[in-house]
């Protein structure tokens, strides 16, 4: 479909707001990896799950593909619409339905973002805890199941996704799971939404389990002579059974790139930071028995917080990580590697990373969420110098192979998007036929996220785009 071949544009506002605005368009066809931008011919701001659901039946009869799109802050190219069509903006799906303080849980639309319910529930004394940094929308996190650095306490979004809705590209409206903590009830056809990256529906409700807010967090920095020393601190204090809310790898690197960035005086050292929270006795009392078992390990510092404000300083080095080791580069776009082992395997692999990485000419950094073996080899790089994009890609597959070989992921959080097409297939060979029977019984017409997670099919093949 060119630019201008659109007469269906016409329909569609017959059903939805519809922006087919130059800005609009921009502002939905990239994110901030290194993946190539390609526009959507339309965004479009549904209001309401049956906005959604005539917008998928018109898309799916006329073969246009739809592209869900949360706040963008996914990696892999996930948002992109690579074979054009309309991206499904759902940042007007906003309200939140029910906050349950007796259940622990709440109701919300889909385009709710994190912060807004953090803000919600806090007052009633209540968190979210799934924390993968950026600002995103609920569904955005549910189609990754992200997690993030709560994961070690409370697990990712497939631990928190008690029942949802969604529409089928047909348009047919489903819900899945139930208000109950446990169900046994058939199929988990919920749990095949998540993590399904917009490519089987679009989700546009989600209840949600919450936790109590903890009586008391404290906060540790932890410096250490190298990054194998960090990894086995961290590897030492999950097996003594340490209840960590928390436990972040930053590299020398990255704390390098942080102190430019923020000014934050770091020493220029690969460290941990920390979480505890429960009581305070139980705090205080577990703080001692870490700061021995870091010591042990080689720790070189130990700084502790708890006062709110205070701990919000400390884990703004890890929050600001990413944007930090892209301000080392003007205009530069970020190749976030993702892979996860067992815990057993996190220092051998983390050092064959780091040796990998600093083999190469590459700027970059490793972060991660150790304490669930899951680490990020960043690499910051103009995408239109192929031979530095060349380099990381290698390095990527060699990262992941490794990984592989340890019986871990080729991604512990990120998802597949369009970026990791390849090492979904390297990883299980065996699951492709199923995962293109799933895909064709809930989008028999392929209009759902085309070329996201597999393989574009025949019909979606850019330039192949059927026009209503
Ligand atoms: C600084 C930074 C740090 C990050 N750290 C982490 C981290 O620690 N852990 C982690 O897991 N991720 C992390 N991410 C990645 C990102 O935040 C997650 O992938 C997030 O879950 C995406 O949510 P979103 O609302 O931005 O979704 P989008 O990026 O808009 O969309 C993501 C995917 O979900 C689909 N989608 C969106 N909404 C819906 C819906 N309602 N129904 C169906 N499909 C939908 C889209 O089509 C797309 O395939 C980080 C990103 C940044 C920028």
């Amino acid at each position: 479909v060119t630019d201008t071949d659109v007469t269906w544009v016409t329909d569609l506002r017959n059903l939805v707001d519809v922006n087919d605005g130059e800005s609009a368009r921009d502002q939905h066809a990239a994110d901030l990896s290194f993946h190539p931008p390609v526009r959507p011919q339309v965004v479009v701001y549904p209001e309401s799950t049956s906005e959604v659901a005539a917008v998928l039946a018109y898309a799916d009869r006329a073969r246009i593909p739809v592209i869900p799109f949360g706040a963008g802050t996914s990696l892999e190219g996930h948002v992109i619409p690579i074979s054009g069509g309309i991206t499904l903006d759902m940042s007007r799906l906003n309200q939140i339905v029910a906050i349950r303080p007796q259940d622990l849980t709440a109701t919300v639309q889909a385009g709710v973002t994190r912060l807004q319910l953090e803000s919600a529930v806090g007052p009633q004394g209540l968190w979210f805890p799934v924390d993968p940094g950026a600002d995103a929308t609920l569904g955005g996190m549910a189609a990754t199941n992200a997690s993030g650095t709560t994961t070690i306490r409370y697990g990712g979004m497939r631990s928190h996704v008690l029942e949802l809705e969604a529409v089928l590209p047909s348009g047919r409206i489903i819900r899945a799971g139930t208000h109950a903590i446990k169900t046994s009830a058939g199929y988990h056809i919920g749990g095949l939404l998540l993590g399904s990256e917009g490519t089987l529906g679009v989700m546009t409700e989600l209840t949600l389990r919450l936790h109590p807010i903890p009586d008391h967090v404290a906060v540790a920095r932890v410096p250490f002579p190298t990054i194998e020393a960090a990894c086995f601190a961290a590897g030492t204090l999950i097996a003594a059974g340490i209840q960590l809310t928390r436990c972040e790898l930053l590299d020398a690197a990255t704390i390098e790139a942080v102190n430019s960035h923020t000014n934050a005086g770091l020493s220029r050292t690969p460290h941990l930071v920390l979480e505890l929270s429960g009581t305070e006795a139980a705090v205080v009392s577990e703080l001692d028995v870490v700061r021995e078992f870091v010591r042990d390990d080689g720790a070189t510092g130990f700084e502790t917080v708890s006062d709110p404000r205070a701990r919000t300083q400390m884990w703004a080095s890890r929050h600001d990580a990413l944007m930090a080791l892209l301000a080392l580069t003007p205009r530069s776009k970020a190749m976030t590697m993702d892979v996860a082992v067992p815990i057993s395997e996190l220092p051998a692999a983390i050092e064959r990373a780091h040796c990998a990485l600093d083999a190469t000419e590459l700027r970059g950094g490793i972060i991660g969420h150790v304490g669930d073996g899951n680490f990020h080899v960043i690499v910051v790089l103009d995408p239109a110098d192929a031979t530095s994009l060349a380099h990381a890609k290698s390095l990527n597959d060699r990262i992941v192979e490794d990984a592989l070989a340890r019986r871990g992921t080729c991604t512990g959080e990120h998802g597949i998007g369009s970026g990791k097409l390849q090492y979904l297939e390297r990883e299980h060979p065996d699951l492709l036929p199923l995962y293109r029977g799933i895909k064709q019984l809930f989008d028999p017409n392929e209009i759902m996220n085309p070329g996201k997670v597999i393989r574009l099919g025949d019909a979606y093949a850019p330039g192949n785009v059927a026009s209503a």
